[in-house]
């Protein structure tokens, strides 16, 4: 695990790219916040991203997460689920995360919000797209999302906030990052119109495509290694 010194080193060069690209891109750089992706990496890692003032800590899996947060003697940490969830450990998820990033069925909507209600609580969520497309990634389709929210808007114990997709990996070409990320946006504009809903968060872009995504309208940047290193 590396030292806090040099996570915030490593901080400092991701804001630097972040204002950059705001900066040609004519956007507020304040308007990106950066979630810290601490899997894989010890429970120490969300405190670093806490102690920073970052936007909070990813995790993908529940897990994985739930054992970090039994031993974070912080319980003003938040933690995000950003990976896959399966609906047999809704229960458990709705009560843990801050927020859910991952949810991309009605079936999980569902699950999710009668586990929120019996936990007498309100959960954000976003609604995860698969708008590149891509077989190896969940989500759900674009031409689903309509269902999906429609599904969602209804669930009382949840606050639908905004959509969250992962680009198809292809290190050689941003093109398809860049497809992928606009489609995002141009899906969550026509949800919000559709639905007369706000849906202000775009959670979209990692280390690798984090440029892309700024320059196509993300909110939130979820940055694991360009932050704590590489994942051994
Ligand atoms: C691991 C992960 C990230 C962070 O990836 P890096 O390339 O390490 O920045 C972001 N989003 C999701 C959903 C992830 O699983």
């Amino acid at each position: 695990m590396i030292s806090y010194e040099e996570f915030f080193a490593n901080l400092v060069r991701v804001r630097a790219r972040i204002a950059t690209t705001c900066t040609a891109a004519g956007r507020d750089p304040a308007s990106v916040r950066i979630l810290a992706v601490t899997k894989t990496h010890p429970m120490e890692a969300a405190l670093y991203a806490h102690r920073a003032g970052l936007a909070g800590a990813g995790e993908n899996r529940v897990q994985e997460a739930l054992e970090k947060i039994a031993i974070c003697p912080d319980p003003t940490v938040r933690w995000e689920l950003i990976g896959h969830l399966q609906s047999n450990k809704a229960g458990k998820a709705a009560v843990a995360f801050a927020r859910i990033q991952s949810v991309d069925n009605a079936e999980l909507a569902q699950k999710l919000d009668r586990a929120a209600a019996a936990a007498g609580r309100v959960l954000p969520v976003l609604l995860q797209i698969n708008a590149g497309d891509d077989p190896a990634k969940f989500g759900a389709h674009c031409a689903d999302a309509p269902a999906l929210i429609e599904t969602a808007l209804k669930c009382p114990a949840l606050k639908v906030e905004g959509l969250m997709t992962i680009a198809p990996f292809a290190p050689d070409n941003p093109a398809v990052a860049q497809k992928c990320f606009a489609r995002l946006r141009e899906t969550r504009d026509a949800l919000a119109k559709q639905f007369n809903v706000a849906l202000p968060e775009l959670s979209m872009g990692m280390t690798d495509d984090l440029d892309t995504a700024v320059r196509e309208g993300s909110t939130l940047i979820r940055v694991g290694t360009a932050l704590f290193g590489k994942r051994t």
